[in-house]
């Protein structure tokens, strides 16, 4: 049984148990007269006779109260209380000393030993039995405070403030002994899902039925505490390999992913596990903690249900990220993100007749920054929502300024992430934009990936209507690398396939790729949707794409993506477009 439920126990049991009085005095008749007293009282006693046996006493009887000679043999009462109440376990224990010598001295040392009051001998016994009540009272109603300030309300397991200094423990005792331990953090896969989905009743029995399930796969020596919502951790003390863990990692794992019926429904779970390793991974507790927090999250990167140890990389990693996260939040106040442009082309006329916006990031010490490292980690953070926002209003204002100053210029596709979709701000933040720019709803095209269809279902078909509605174009980028199907161009209001710049590039040598390719023109074809074909660098590229009925490209073999300014010298001015 963990520590915290026996203490429950004996803290709120309906049956208190009796409390243990121990007597350590070297006078028998002392002794004698004391333990009649306290039995009177209905205390159950131990006695001891000096010093040395009081210590081990406490250690095999743990007394409630102990009273303590002042001057006894062996070892004398006021050091035994002082190393008692040296030990971690028994620092809060109460000693009375019991003295026969009443000067001031013996006072000051009786409450430098850490002794809670004295009494004088002769003892007064009414005196004693107040003292004794008082002492016992005042003690437990502090364990009480004190189990509410370190324990989970629900679960009863250390929180997290035990468990930051059971861990300090952990490493002072691995000093001492040389020995390994582990910290391993646990994140419940999902748990946030459940908790909203079913209810926070619901949830909570979960989180009671994890705890029960995870103190079964630990040995009753090792510490587990919740330290917040979903997350638990757990200390695993004298291991002999760092590889000991795995078998308990696998253990908390296989004893997780057993489904639990909670008012009969069956709910299955899993969870992340992070490791670190004392004293490899890191010798402080801040060291230890961050270093499991990365592994754990590295486990949920790879897909949940699984562990990971810590590593050297992880960190570096992390530290890159973190580093990019913070520089990325603020490069859009910064004024550090700038709009390339890549035309698009008419395959046949060889004429440009739109622009792809696509975003850079100009940072100022890494220079330019190509969306592929930053896209993934804004919309991991959210930070693409505000990302987005910022290119739909600037890459529309650039269209209008083009206009303005005379250009032909039309045919606007924005990439808009999958995460947008969940936001229901898409269509008034478009809506507003077309009203500020004074540009037509046709002239714009949203292009999003697949992933986007597949998973937000919901969401992603109303905003999405919405936007067609308006008279935005929709397209369906890089198509072919994901998981749509015919069924989501049928589904959702796709006006443009864009095939994506893999199955383009082994043309004319990859006949599978030109197969491919061959059977996305006659998809498009037969459910009346434009194409353009992505990634076209050569002239034998465009030609056998116009030859089999693909009527737009983009890619190198006309432009890069270049500035703005480049594209209106450029291009613009040229009047292809
Ligand atoms: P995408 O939308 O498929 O954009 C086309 C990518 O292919 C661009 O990469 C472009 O530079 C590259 N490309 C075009 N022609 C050729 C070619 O002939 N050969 C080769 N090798 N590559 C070519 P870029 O600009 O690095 O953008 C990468 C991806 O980042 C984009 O793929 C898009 O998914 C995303 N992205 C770019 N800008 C934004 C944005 O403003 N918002 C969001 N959410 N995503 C963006
Ligand atoms: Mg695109
Ligand atoms: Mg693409």
């Amino acid at each position: 049984m963990a520590y915290s439920r026996q203490l429950n126990s004996w803290l709120y049991s309906d049956q208190p148990q009796t409390p243990v009085i121990l007597i350590a005095d070297d006078d028998p008749s002392i002794r004698l007269l004391l333990r009649h007293a306290m039995e009177k009282e209905g205390f159950s006693v131990v006695e001891v006779v000096n010093g040395i046996e009081a210590i081990q006493a406490v250690e095999k009887h743990q007394p409630s109260l102990v009273l303590m000679d002042a001057v006894m043999p062996e070892m004398d009462g006021f050091t035994a209380t002082s190393t008692l109440l040296e030990i971690n376990e028994y620092r809060d224990l109460p000693v009375l000393i019991i003295t026969s010598l009443d000067d001031d001295q013996s006072v000051a040392r009786a409450f430098q030993s850490g002794a809670v009051d004295y009494i004088s001998k002769p003892v007064n016994w009414s005196v004693l039995k107040h003292r004794v009540r008082r002492i016992l009272h005042a003690s437990e109603t502090d364990r009480q405070i004190r189990h509410l300030a370190y324990h989970d309300t629900l679960t009863g397991l250390p929180n997290r403030l035990l468990f930051m200094d059971r861990l300090d423990q952990a490493i002072t005792r691995a000093i001492r002994s040389r020995n390994l331990f582990a910290l391993m953090y646990i994140d419940i896969d999902h748990f946030k899902v459940i908790n909203e989905s079913m209810g926070h009743d619901i949830g909570d029995d979960l989180l009671l039925k994890i705890t029960d399930r995870l103190q079964d796969c630990i040995r009753q020596s090792d510490t587990i505490g919740r330290l917040g919502g979903d997350e638990f951790a757990i200390i695993l003390e004298n291991l002999q390999v760092p590889e000991d863990v795995t078998l308990v990692a696998r253990h908390v794992l296989s004893g997780l992913s057993q489904s639990v019926t909670i008012s009969d429904l069956d709910v299955n779970i899993s969870a992340s596990i992070g490791i670190s390793v004392y004293p490899d991974d890191g010798v402080t507790l801040g060291q230890l903690l961050k270093h499991a927090d990365t592994a754990m999250y590295k486990a949920k990167e790879q897909g949940r249900n699984t562990f990971q140890f810590y590593t050297q990389e992880m960190s570096e990693l992390a530290m890159r990220r973190l580093e990019l996260e913070n520089s990325l939040r603020n490069a859009i106040e910064k004024n550090e993100l700038m709009l390339y442009y890549q035309p698009k082309y008419n395959l046949a006329s060889s004429r440009c007749w739109g622009m792809e916006a696509l975003v850079r990031w100009d940072h100022p010490e890494k220079g330019l920054i190509l969306p592929d490292e930053f896209i993934p980690l804004a919309e991991e953070t959210g930070l693409i929502v505000q990302l987005d926002q910022w290119v739909i209003r600037n890459a529309c204002e650039q269209l209008s300024r083009w206009k303005q100053q005379g250009y032909a210029a039309s045919n606007l596709s924005i990439n808009v992430s999958a995460r947008h979709f969940q936001e229901q701000t898409l269509t008034q933040l478009v809506q507003q934009v077309l009203e500020d720019t004074g540009l037509n709803a046709t002239e714009i095209e949203i292009e999003l990936t697949e992933s986007t269809l597949v998973n937000n279902h919901a969401n992603a078909r109303a905003v999405l209507n919405n936007l067609h509605n308006m008279g935005l174009r929709i397209a369906l980028d890089d198509f072919g690398t994901g998981y749509a199907s015919m069924a989501y161009l049928k589904d959702f209001p796709i006006d443009t396939v864009k095939i994506d710049r893999s199955f383009v590039w082994g043309i004319p040598e990859d006949k599978e790729n030109m197969a491919i390719v061959k059977a996305i023109v006659g998809l498009a074809d037969s459910l009346d949707l434009a194409l353009i074909a992505e990634g076209i660098e050569t002239k034998e590229q465009v030609s056998f794409l116009n030859s089999i009925g693909c009527s737009h490209g983009q890619g190198y073999y006309w432009s890069k993506p270049v500035s703005a300014l480049h594209f209106e010298q450029e291009l613009l001015k040229s009047g292809a477009s």
